[in-house]
């Protein structure tokens, strides 16, 4: 089954159930503070489930676009190095504002896995709230999944394993428990089920996610219980079709097989395998969307996000071997294969080309003396066996060549060392104390001055080193 028909049949299926099918809002959140970019289905629908906003319908699905590289919710660390995640992604879900509540969730749930798309019951693993007996009795006794393969797991915050079965949006907002379903990809697949030691392996591949909507937690941390207990749901169209077009890796589906081999031919035929490609596949989608939904590459907030993601994947094209900007070409084969179901990307093609071969020429006037400096320190670095990056090396690569630290640091975890980001964060603290040093004495030296003003750039840079520095530690 192709992705699109996949995206297709789930959106049917719940529109049987009485779903109203509602089109994927815009990944930059609507009047949204909290929000960095759309990072799950529930999203648009956050004052509906807080009862600050009606609809005419109680039930609703949507294939919405996901981006997870900030705030919250944040995979780019991960892309290149799981075989799950993406920066840009397709969640698809179902939502009960105030009607159905856990049994119907669950019971449609394994109808659409096991019916729908045949899956195999017992390669499907679920997860429950560890103290939700009502879930946990409606997976084991009405639907019937064996004891063995229903795990209870906590909110354990800090506590040994990383599964998490309390959703949360953000650090405020709509939450509740949730319980989750797994594929076991098979025994040659390195990792273990959820709960376990070896649960971030990529054998046991989370595939759905249901949230029982059933809190408001502000900004102290307090649970107030929402108007009216609901449901909110996201499956990853990647995650599944992997599973459906028998493969293991997202990566391998349909969806991504154009976005390589435009990656490699833009690259000088690279091995095939390489994981760089990949993360081109991913960041072309990312930008790209990004772009068409108004986000513009720059030095703070959003548009930073995106301009570490466009360099990351020229560094990448780079390491390939390309020497000139490459990557803006991959735009029309992402149009050629996303265009017809996302008709803003088919209107947005010339933009987004434009957009990114601009960003792509800044960067390319700088990467190669950058990487000159890198390849300097590691060796440096290798010679004397010493396992840390510079700080202050990988701060004046930010600051004269336009190296973001996570790009720095991504380069680094391939030779398998890290970079010394309290150094980092120490040289840019002195940066902005000479920076404000400097805009005082020259508002002094403006009251005295009586022609043109000089313009005052100072805060504006220190806005914008903070903001780097508060979007690197949010990830
Ligand atoms: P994981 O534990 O694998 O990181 P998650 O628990 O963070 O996933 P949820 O917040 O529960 O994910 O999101 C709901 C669903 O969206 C997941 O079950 C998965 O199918 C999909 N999904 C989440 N993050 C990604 C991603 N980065 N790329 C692709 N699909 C994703
Ligand atoms: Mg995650
Ligand atoms: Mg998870
Ligand atoms: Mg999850």
């Amino acid at each position: 089954m192709k992705s699109a028909e996949i995206r297709d049949t789930f959106l049917k299926f719940f529109e049987s159930k009485g779903h109203q099918i509602v089109a994927s809002s815009s990944l930059v959140p609507h009047d949204d503070p909290t929000l960095l970019f759309t990072n799950a289905g529930m999203n648009q629908f956050k004052d509906v489930f807080l009862g600050f906003d009606k609809r005419p319908y109680t039930r609703a699905t949507t294939s919405q676009k996901c981006v997870r590289a900030g705030g919250k919710h944040n995979d780019l660390e991960n892309v290149g190095y799981t075989a799950r995640h993406h920066t840009f992604f397709e969640m698809l879900g179902n939502f009960s504002f105030g009607d159905y509540f856990k049994r119907d969730a669950i019971t449609y749930a394994w109808e659409l896995l096991t019916d729908v798309f045949k899956l195999p019951k017992d390669k499907l693993w679920v997860t429950v709230y560890a103290e939700d007996d009502e879930a946990y009795d409606i997976w084991t006794r009405e639907v019937g999944v064996p004891a063995e393969r229903v795990i209870r797991i906590g909110d354990n915050k800090g506590a040994r394993y990383a599964s998490d079965n309390f959703w949360m949006m953000g650090d405020t907002g709509p939450c509740g428990p949730c319980t989750e379903i797994f594929y076991d990809h098979g025994p040659d697949i390195w990792g273990g089920p959820p709960g376990s030691p070896e649960e971030d392996g990529d054998r046991y591949i989370e595939i759905w996610n249901n949230v029982f909507m059933q809190f408001n937690r502000d900004e102290a941390g307090v649970m107030h219980p929402l108007p009216k207990p609901s449901v909110d749901t996201g499956m990853g169209l990647e995650r599944i079709s992997a599973v459906l077009q028998h493969v293991h890796a997202n990566y391998e589906i349909d969806l991504f097989q154009r976005l390589i081999a435009a990656a490699a031919r833009e690259t000088s035929g690279a091995d095939m395998d390489s994981p760089s490609l990949r993360v081109l596949a991913d960041h072309i989608r990312a930008c790209s969307f990004l772009i068409a939904d108004g986000v513009i590459p720059g030095n703070e907030g959003r548009g930073y996000v995106l301009r570490r993601i466009i360099r990351r994947a020229i560094r990448h094209g780079y390491k390939l071997g390309a020497r000139a900007a490459f990557f803006h070409k991959m735009v029309a084969d992402l149009v050629a294969e996303m265009g017809a179901a996302y008709p803003e990307l088919k209107a947005g093609e010339r933009r987004i080309a434009d957009v990114l071969r601009q960003e792509e020429e800044r960067f390319f006037a700088t990467i190669e003396n950058g990487m000159a400096i890198v390849e300097a320190e590691l060796a440096a670095m290798e010679t004397a066996g010493n396992k840390v990056f510079d700080g202050d090396t990988a701060f004046k690569l930010h600051d004269t060549y336009g190296f973001p630290l996570d790009l720095t640091a991504d380069i680094c975890r391939e030779r398998g060392v890290t970079v010394d980001a309290v150094a980092f964060d120490a040289a840019m603290a002195r940066q902005k104390e000479q920076a404000r040093a400097a805009g005082k004495f020259r508002m002094a030296a403006n009251l005295e001055y009586e022609g043109p003003q000089t313009t005052f750039h100072g805060y504006e840079r220190l806005e914008e080193k903070g903001s780097i520095l508060a979007l690197y530690k949010d990830g």
